[in-house]
């Protein structure tokens, strides 16, 4: 059974929502794929069962509050998009409605105050530093603090990186074969500084100049996925300036951030700077997909290894990179790369999914500690600093080490020389 509405007004994100809830034929396929109904086994918790409650409060027949509980759970892994055989755009629809009805909601005092805090700290890596630090002054009394700040404490890493300023021209090694500009992100920068350095040596090693522009800022994908659309919008019109024109490519190295650019055209859909944007989205691309069309083959590890290797969400289902990391991966002689056998579930940090909804996220963390273990991997490796983190977190106790895809390719560079 199909269902269609009619859009209330003519705005351009309005028909898209009514696209995509028209194009759901109910057939269930996606619940198997998706993690909250996997935990919650409810139809409301699943793909299918959020469809009709968005497409009920757009109708107006349902108030937003009724199905914030639902939607507020879903994490925006998309895993319900390649599941899906009618090509429901799901993330279009969640990106709207959460603009549109998730965000103007009141919601209790706490919450305001944690999503406040993430929304001014997050997207700013000096304030991100201030506030990691205040935090783990307040570790030693975190039992007197409310339940809502500890999943926030308990994400704190051990040790906080020395703060790492990256050159602002990086330039290629041997024959030059063009200049790109680096995304530095933001948590990233701050929680994984190894990350981006990394990346400048490997497209460096390819023949690339890199360009990190000093003035640039967060992508505005967190705030994007949390539905705060005037803040998402003035980070992404920042970093759309902040970018040199005469640049192959624009080079991201955390799946969330690479997603929300892609995001971008919709993001500014209707308005004067809707090409602009799309423009930019299309120059953008993962450091996996670029190294792998560049030619990029790694050389050996200092010593034989087996790693697991865990998609990000928002690598594979939003930004359909799977093989790309696989092949650059497999292409080290001494690495041997394993598969996490739960079909790529998603870890539960999504964003800020699992300061937002710490029991599921911890759930769906533990799950995936647990088939980590079973691959009997020496370590895992991913694509994005907030699974990084997550994993980390889950599988402490066994010691595995978590790595970032291009800090096991750089690892490689020395057996070249
Ligand atoms: S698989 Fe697609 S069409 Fe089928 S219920 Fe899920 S979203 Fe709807
Ligand atoms: S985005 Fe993920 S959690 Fe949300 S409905 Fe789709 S599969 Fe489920």
């Amino acid at each position: 059974m199909q269902h269609q509405i009619k859009p209330k007004s003519n705005e351009p994100r309005l028909t898209d929502m009514a696209e995509a809830v028209s194009k759901c034929v109910h057939c269930g396929f996606c619940l198997a794929a998706c993690p909250t109904y996997h935990l919650k086994g409810e139809e409301m918790n699943s793909p299918r069962g959020r469809i009709l409650l968005m497409k009920e409060v757009l109708e107006e027949e349902l108030s937003p509050a009724e199905a914030a509980p639902f939607i507020d759970n879903c994490l925006g892994c998309l895993a319900c998009e390649p599941a899906c055989p009618s090509g429901v755009a799901y993330g279009d629809l969640l990106t709207g409605y959460r603009f549109k009805h998730q965000q103007p909601l009141k919601r209790p005092f706490l919450e305001r105050l944690i999503k406040s805090l993430l929304n001014n700290t997050l997207p700013y890596p000096y304030r991100m530093r201030l506030a990691l630090k205040s935090a783990r002054l307040t570790a030693g009394i975190s039992s007197i603090l409310p339940d809502a700040f500890k999943p926030l404490l308990q994400l704190l890493p051990d040790r906080l990186p020395e703060t790492v300023a990256l050159p602002s021209f990086s330039p290629a090694n041997g024959e030059r074969r063009g200049q790109v500009a680096l995304l530095a992100g933001c948590a990233q920068q701050v929680l994984a500084p190894s990350i981006n350095l990394a990346t400048i040596k490997l497209l460096n090693a390819c023949g690339y100049d890199v360009i990190t522009p000093a003035d640039q800022g967060c992508c505005g994908s967190i705030l994007m996925h949390n539905g705060s659309e005037i803040e998402a919008k003035k980070l992404a019109s920042k970093n759309m300036t902040s970018f040199p024109d005469d640049v192959e490519a624009v080079i991201t190295n955390a799946a969330g951030c690479g997603s929300g650019i892609q995001e971008y055209g919709y993001l500014f859909k209707g308005s004067s700077l809707q090409s602009q944007a799309e423009q930019f989205a299309n120059k953008t691309i993962d450091i996996s997909r670029f190294l792998l069309h560049a030619g990029f083959r790694p050389g050996s590890l200092p010593e034989a290894k087996t790693y697991a290797y865990q998609d990000a969400c928002h690598l594979k289902n939003a930004q359909k990179i799977a093989s790309e990391p696989r092949q650059l991966l497999k292409a080290i002689p001494n690495l041997t790369l394993v598969e996490i056998g739960d079909n790529g579930r998603c870890c539960g940090s999504a964003g800020t999914y699992n300061i937002e909804q710490p029991e599921d996220a911890k759930r769906l963390g533990m799950e995936k500690a647990e088939a980590i273990r079973t691959t009997k991997a020496e370590g895992v490796i991913s694509g994005n600093i907030g699974c990084i983190t997550q994993i980390k977190l889950y599988v402490k106790e066994n010691n595995t080490p978590v790595y970032h895809t291009v800090e096991v390719l750089a690892e490689t560079l020395s057996s070249l020389k």
